[in-house]
């Protein structure tokens, strides 16, 4: 677990100590869930009274909180991205190989919570945030911070053949992907990074400083790694 503390954040960049079973959380109201176990641990440290989590679904779609979420039923709404100006809410993504992405907006006083494997990014849902960013809160591109977590990276991530050519289909000059000696590997953080400058951000506006590979450090949940195993590590961000 890290704890990332800026001006008008904070960030709980959670691993395999904090990991939940998404299916115990599923359905309970967020006000049920503060004083339990490690949403305690989140609200005492990144300070927020409530939490939104989506049903995620690998799709370019989310929703915008408004209101204070203390009757906000877990994982029940379907979406991978969640977007808010309400100040001391969590607003959070489930993770074991997929890349946790928080985008924010320290003019406009805005966050997002982006829940990103390689589908999601494929279907644009970077493009679908920063369009409704700019489209309905007036944030500017060049004033964005892009924050990952941890997620698969190309030391460990090996992918077949359908797999690179679905990826080409949208996006046909990426070089996310590592051919070694028969094997293919792909980077989550590569093929963001190219997606991010496509949509007009520059990539010093992207920070990678909490990045590992989930499938080779023993620290975070890995479906690749242990695919039995149901936890997934909690990202979220509140604004203060
Ligand atoms: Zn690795």
């Amino acid at each position: 677990m890290r704890i990332k503390e800026y001006k008008e954040i904070r960030i709980f960049w959670g691993d395999l100590k904090s990991a939940i079973n998404p299916d115990t959380i599923r359905g309970k109201l967020s006000s049920e869930l503060i004083t339990e176990r490690p949403f305690n641990e989140i609200q005492k440290n990144i300070h927020c009274h409530a939490f939104a989590f989506l049903n995620q679904v690998h799709k370019a779609e989310g929703k915008i909180i408004i209101g204070n979420c203390s009757d906000f039923p877990m994982l029940t709404h379907d979406g991978d991205y969640l977007i808010t100006q309400e100040k001391n809410v969590g607003i959070g993504i489930l993770t074991a190989d997929c890349l946790p992405i928080i985008v924010y907006d320290p003019v406009q006083k805005i966050i997002s919570s982006i829940h990103a494997g390689w589908k999601g990014l494929t279907r644009g849902i970077i493009k679908q945030v920063l369009l409704q960013l700019q489209q309905d809160f007036f944030v500017k591109l060049s004033d964005l911070v892009v924050m990952i977590g941890s997620s698969a990276d190309d030391c460990c991530y090996e992918v077949k053949q359908d797999f690179v050519d679905e990826v080409h289909l949208h996006y046909p000059h990426t070089k996310a992907f590592l051919y070694t000696s028969g094997t293919i590997k792909f980077s989550l953080v590569k093929y963001l990074k190219e997606i991010i400058i496509e949509n007009g951000l520059s990539e010093n506006q992207l920070d990678v400083s909490n990045f590992e590979c989930t499938i080779c450090s023993d620290h975070y949940c890995s479906v690749r790694k242990t695919n039995k195993d149901p936890n997934r590590q909690l990202t979220v961000v509140s604004l203060k």
